[in-house]
C-alpha cells in the first residue's frame, strides 16, 4: 500500500527545491498533486500559476486545483522566501513583503482550500516552517519571525480543525540542499567555506536533502500520521535537539 495511494493533493512553491521533491515522492506513493507556485510551466496541466501574496489569484488556483483533482485531501504550505540581516536592517517594506509570503501566503492558500478540505475524510495541512523558528540562527530577524509565526499559527490551526477531522503539522527543515541555498552560496564571498560553515552546524555535518524533507511531509500528510496533529517534525540533522562536545 503506497502512503498516500489515490489522495488529492496541493503543493505551493512545489516548482522548485523542496515542494518540487515533494511533488515527486507524492506522485510516487499514489497521490494526485497540483503545484501552485508563481514561476510554472505553463504547459503544465497540474500546475497553476498564483503569487501567493495575491488572495484573487490563490482563489482561482485553489478552485482550478480542486476541480481538476475532483476534490482535496492534502494541503502542503511550502512557498516561501529568505531574508536576511539583524533587527535593524530591514526596513518596513521589507518586513511586510516576507510576512506576505511566509505567514499570510499560507493563511490565503489555507483559507481557500479549506471548504475542500472538510469534505475529505483524511485531511490533512503540513506547513514547511523552519530551524529558524526553534534556533536562535544569526543575521535571519525578518525570516525567524516568519516562521516562528508559522509554527504557532500550525498549532493553534490544528487545535481549531482536530474537532473536525482536519490535522495540521509542520516539518522543521535545517539547511536544506535545494536552488535556495544554491543562490545563497553563490552570493558568498567564498562559497565553499560557507557551505562548509553550514554543513558543519548540524550536527550530522552535511545539508539535508530536499527528499528528506519531502519524506518528512508525506509522513505527516499520510493517513499513516492520523493520529498526530498539532507537532512540528525535525529534519535537521540533530541542530535543534542536539548538543556535541566540539571535536577533538
Ligand atoms: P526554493 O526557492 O527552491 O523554492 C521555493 C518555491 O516557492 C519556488 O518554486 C518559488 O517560485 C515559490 N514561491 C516563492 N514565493 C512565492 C510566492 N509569493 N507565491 C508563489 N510561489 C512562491 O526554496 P526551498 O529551499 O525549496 O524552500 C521551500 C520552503 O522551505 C520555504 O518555505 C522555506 O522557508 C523552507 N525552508 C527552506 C530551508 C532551506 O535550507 N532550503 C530550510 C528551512 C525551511
Amino acid at each position: 500500500m503506497r502512503m498516500v495511494d489515490g489522495l488529492r493533493a496541493i503543493v505551493t512553491g512545489g516548482a522548485s527545491g523542496i515542494g518540487a521533491a515533494t511533488v515527486e515522492l507524492m506522485r510516487d506513493e499514489g497521490a494526485s498533486v497540483v503545484v501552485i507556485d508563481r514561476e510554472i510551466d505553463p504547459d503544465d496541466l497540474w500546475s497553476e500559476r498564483a503569487d501567493v501574496t495575491d488572495d484573487a489569484a490563490v482563489r482561482r488556483a485553489v478552485a482550478a486545483a480542486v476541480e481538476r483533482l475532483g476534490g482535496l485531501d492534502i494541503l502542503v504550505n511550502n512557498a516561501g522566501i529568505g531574508a536576511q540581516g539583524g533587527v535593524a536592517d530591514n526596513d518596513d517594506d521589507e518586513w511586510r513583503r516576507v510576512l506576505d509570503v511566509n505567514v499570510q501566503g499560507l493563511v490565503r492558500v489555507t483559507r481557500a482550500a479549506l471548504p475542500s478540505l472538510r469534505s475529505s475524510s483524511r485531511a490533512a495541512i503540513v506547513n514547511t516552517c523552519s530551524i529558524a523558528a526553534t534556533a536562535g540562527l544569526p543575521n535571519r530577524v525578518l525570516y525567524s519571525a516568519s516562521k516562528g509565526a508559522v509554527l504557532s499559527a500550525t498549532l493553534a490551526m490544528a487545535a481549531d480543525l482536530v474537532r473536525e477531522g482536519i490535522r495540521v503539522n509542520a516539518v522543521n527543515p535545517g539547511t536544506a540542499d535545494t536552488p535556495w541555498v544554491a543562490r545563497l552560496l553563490a552570493a558568498a564571498d567564498d562559497p565553499a567555506a560557507e557551505r562548509a560553515a553550514l554543513e558543519a552546524r548540524q550536527p550530522h555535518g552535511k545539508l539535508v536533502s530536499a527528499e528528506q524533507v519531502a519524506a518528512a511531509i508525506v509522513f505527516l500528510a499520510s493517513p499513516a500520521s492520523g493520529s498526530t496533529t498539532g507537532t512540528t517534525l525535525a529534519v535537521d540533522g540533530g541542530m535543534a535537539g542536539l548538543r556535541l562536545r566540539p571535536k577533538a
